[in-house]
């Protein structure tokens, strides 16, 4: 069983490094670099036997196959040994039927898969667990790496400070000053990294730890290290198992710097190209109105691609101008007839309250998604009879502050149809009987 996986430069010019090799970008050309596996050693399974191993695995305390992750070792990152794995046992988090709102608003094949059910509250979880483990081997293997360095727009850097804490390997983080959520902050506080609020933006920071990981002994792991691609593009295997290995018609899946959607797109085809699938979902990317710049560039057929200068957006983890994975995310939307749509203020806030209506509790940038598919069922882009799956990014828990701000209607930019504050009351039974029956008249 020699399953082996190296990185490869995206734009095809053969520039081929080892996946232990500290390299971000292809000497040649100055690509990104992508994981590719050899496929051809994948195929002494067959589809049936790879369906059955992965079920086997799932759900088990088996070390470390019992992680949704690493259930789906040999595809992600075969090399490793699995005692330099570090893993939270990510994934399997689950996909429901959101029922109340799929008939509310007319696609009653509504499914949300919470990727924020897991150990930091977001899916970056996925990703770190594979990048991490792969500088514990790089460690144990004598390589000087002094400490993994990420840009961050909260959710990275959590997933980042978490699983190095595990490992007891030194971590450092660049945060946007001011432009986390409270909860996003403290988390690698408490993880101990060390914490770097710069005053800046994403973009800014993303800069930064470019220059700084020039240094090969601080490893980069920001998205466009692709190792962190190989552990995210489980969640397109997770959601076809959970349907019983069927393809649902769309994705609808909230987009930043695109790594997610690229990885979500690799984790289909590679169920493909393995049989293990016969057809591929469409993909929608939703982007915050405010920091659009591939809603634009969708717009002109993709022909051109200007950065923007992001405007701050309660969408905080994708307010992004300047997405690394640009060139990664075309190719995945041309190969799924992928559309662009974007969210405003107003319309990601009222979609996420709508949705917790319904029992949710939406991060803000699920509720970009959800904003999405209301425009894309209204324009009869997504047809009532599809099965649609929106990717949820993060856990509401960690965006309280926009929840407060939302239901005490002190949103700028938004109107706050179902805020719904708490009724203050003396502790009186005749004011709390007046308060219910007014409510339910
Ligand atoms: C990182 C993140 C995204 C965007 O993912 P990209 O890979 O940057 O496109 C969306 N939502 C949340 C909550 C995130 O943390
Ligand atoms: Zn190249």
């Amino acid at each position: 069983m020699a399953y082996s996986s190296w990185l490869e430069c995206v734009r095809g010019c053969g520039r081929r490094y080892s996946i232990y090799d500290i390299a971000y970008r292809c000497e040649d050309c100055g690509g990104l670099l992508d994981v590719a596996h050899d496929v051809d050693a994948l195929r002494d399974r067959s589809a049936a036997e790879w369906k059955q191993l992965f079920e086997k695995r799932a759900h088990t305390t088996e070390w470390p196959y019992g992680s949704g992750v690493w259930g789906k070792k040999e595809w992600v990152c075969p090399q490793v040994d699995n005692e330099n794995i570090v893993s939270m046992y990510e994934g399997h988090t689950n996909c429901f039927w959101a029922e109340r709102l799929g008939r509310e608003i007319g696609v009653p094949d509504l499914w949300v898969k919470l990727c924020g059910n897991s150990h930091t509250g977001s899916f970056k979880d996925l990703g770190m667990t594979v990048l991490v483990s792969v500088v514990k081997q790089m460690r144990a293997d004598g390589k000087p790496i002094r400490a993994v360095v990420c840009a961050s727009t909260g959710d990275t850097s959590a997933a980042l400070a978490a699983y190095a804490a595990a490992a007891d390997i030194p971590a450092v983080v660049l945060l946007p000053k001011g432009k986390v959520s409270t909860a996003q902050l403290i988390q690698p506080i408490a993880n101990g990294a060390l914490v770097l609020s710069l005053d800046t933006d994403f973009d800014g920071c993303m800069r930064i730890v470019q220059q700084i990981t020039a240094d090969p002994t601080l490893y980069l792991a920001n998205s466009m290290n692709p190792l962190r691609m190989e552990g995210q593009k489980t969640v397109a295997i997770e959601i076809v198992q959970q349907f019983d290995w069927q393809v649902p018609d769309w994705i609808v899946i909230p987009v930043g710097n695109l790594g997610n959607v690229s990885a979500l797109g690799k984790g289909f085809l590679l169920m493909k190209e393995l049989g293990l699938i016969d057809k591929l979902p469409r993909i929608a990317c939703a982007q915050a109105a405010r920091a659009n710049p591939l809603y634009l560039s969708y717009q002109t057929g993709f022909r051109e691609y200007r950065p923007v200068q992001a405007q701050k957006t309660l969408a905080s983890a994708i307010q992004i101008g300047d997405p690394v994975s640009y060139e990664r995310a075309v190719k995945t939307l041309t190969a799924f007839n992928g559309i662009v749509e974007q969210a405003t203020e107003d319309e990601l806030a009222a979609a996420a309250a709508r949705a917790d209506r319904t029992g949710m509790y939406s991060c803000p940038h699920t509720g970009v998604a959800l904003a999405v598919l209301f425009k894309l069922i209204e324009r009869g882009e997504i047809r009532p009879d599809e099965r649609v799956v929106v990717i949820s990014t993060a856990h509401g828990l960690k965006f309280t502050d926009f929840k407060v701000a939302y239901h005490n209607r002190a949103l700028a930019d938004v109107i706050a149809r179902h805020a719904n504050p708490p009724v203050e009351l003396p502790a009186d039974y005749d004011a709390v009987q007046r308060a219910i029956d007014a409510r339910f008249a």
